[in-house]
């Protein structure tokens, strides 16, 4: 406990402290934002460190540096958008390449390896990664890389990181994890062998539901260089204020997610008790599957609560109900959000594929903000009546 309650310190004064935080040149409380597209040369011979904004840009760059140093890698990478992210990772590979993937990934990640990168040639097996066994059994001759998200969406399914990174790295596969659940401050998967880690900005870092941001880090210097020439090859980078904005956001991340984890762990306590839910999914609750293998590696259960309330009419029936969450896709913002799988994130998904993975009809997934937590119970107690 003491470690972790120092790597907790150590983390929440980063936060803050993170380098860019004060303004070289005016001294100024908040990074500048570089609203150019382009830089003078002052000298041919020596062309300035920043040439092109695309290439990189000073904003971009110190929000770059900030993910990367909490995450524990080398260098980290800042796109427009989650996918923008993921899709600019994939590049790495090439045509003919295969990728084992968990099954219940994010579904935009589901649709571009089955509808975009199957196109290119890059095949993918999507196993139960809960199951070394069943990971092991799709490697093919031709496999590059294994991706990884966990706890995984909405069901909350825990990988064990280390077991699947150290095969992984005999096999010589590429490791990438989508981290966006847990955020570098319940969960730093380079610290477990991980080589490239992803992010959909637009949850919890970002965390006010008003910017859409994508970012990679990389765990070593040959991933790094093959990330940066991808980022400036296929442009998808984010602009200035979007930078800027996302690390407004980012320096709250342990205030906002420390509360809404306390809320989501109560919320979780109060489902599990009521007699109209079939199912409860959170790392949290005490018979929650493979939960000591997420307190191996991770500090925190997080703020997303999953729940069946039994079938789709039930569901629609909560969601025209609820006063207080958003009904909307997304998660990991001040506001809770209510959404519903089957018919947003999960809807390219096909059926017979979704109810495979669990997520049924009656399937709705609760990400706890900052409200009351006695509200929030409130207004579900009233919504499922
Ligand atoms: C939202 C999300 C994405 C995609 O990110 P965008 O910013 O929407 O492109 C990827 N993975 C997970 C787990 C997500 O929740």
């Amino acid at each position: 406990m003491s470690e972790e309650t120092t790597n907790n310190k150590d983390f929440a004064t980063r936060l803050i402290h993170f380098g860019a935080e004060i303004d070289k040149t005016t001294g100024a409380s908040s990074v500048p934002i570089y609203q150019a597209s382009t830089f003078h040369h002052f000298d041919l011979e020596n062309p300035p460190e920043f040439d092109y904004s695309r290439s990189g840009n000073p904003t971009r760059q110190a929000l770059e540096d900030y993910i990367a140093m909490l995450e524990g890698g080398v260098r980290g990478f800042a796109f427009a958008s989650g996918m923008a992210a993921i899709s600019s990772a994939f590049m790495i590979l090439s045509a003919g390449d295969h990728v084992i993937c968990t099954e219940d990934v994010y579904g935009g990640t589901y649709r571009l390896l089955t509808t975009i990168l199957n196109r290119m040639n890059i095949g993918t097996t999507f196993v139960d990664m809960t199951d070394i066994d069943e990971v092991k059994a799709a490697l093919r001759p031709n496999t590059k890389a294994v991706f990884i998200e966990t706890p995984s969406n909405p069901t909350l399914k825990i990988t064990d990181i280390r077991e699947v990174a150290e095969w992984a790295k005999e096999n010589g596969l590429i490791t990438m994890l989508d981290n966006t659940f847990m955020t570098p401050y319940h969960q730093r998967p380079i610290e477990h062998g991980i080589d490239i880690v992803l992010h959909s900005a637009t949850k919890f870092l970002g965390g006010h539901s008003d910017v859409l941001a994508g970012l990679a880090v990389a765990a070593n210097e040959s991933m790094a260089v093959r990330l940066k020439m991808i980022q400036n090859g296929m442009g998808s980078v984010l602009s200035a204020q979007e930078s800027w904005l996302l690390m407004r956001g980012m320096k709250t991340l342990k205030a906002r997610m420390e509360a809404s984890e306390a809320s989501a762990r109560r919320l979780a306590e109060w489902l599990s008790q009521h007699p109209g839910i079939d199912k409860v999914y959170y790392p949290g609750l005490a018979d929650h599957p493979r939960r000591e293998v997420h307190e191996k590696q991770s500090l925190g259960y997080g703020a997303v609560v999953s729940f069946d309330v039994g079938s789709g009419d039930k569901a629609k029936q909560l969601l025209s109900k609820v006063n207080i969450p958003l009904v909307a896709v997304s998660l990991g913002a001040v506001e809770s959000i209510l959404s519903y799988p089957a018919m947003m994130s999960h809807a390219s998904m096909p059926r017979e594929v979704r109810l495979e993975r669990g997520i049924t009809d009656g399937l709705v997934r609760y990400s706890v903000g900052l409200e009351d937590i006695g509200d929030i119970i409130a207004d579900l107690e009233q919504a499922l009546k």
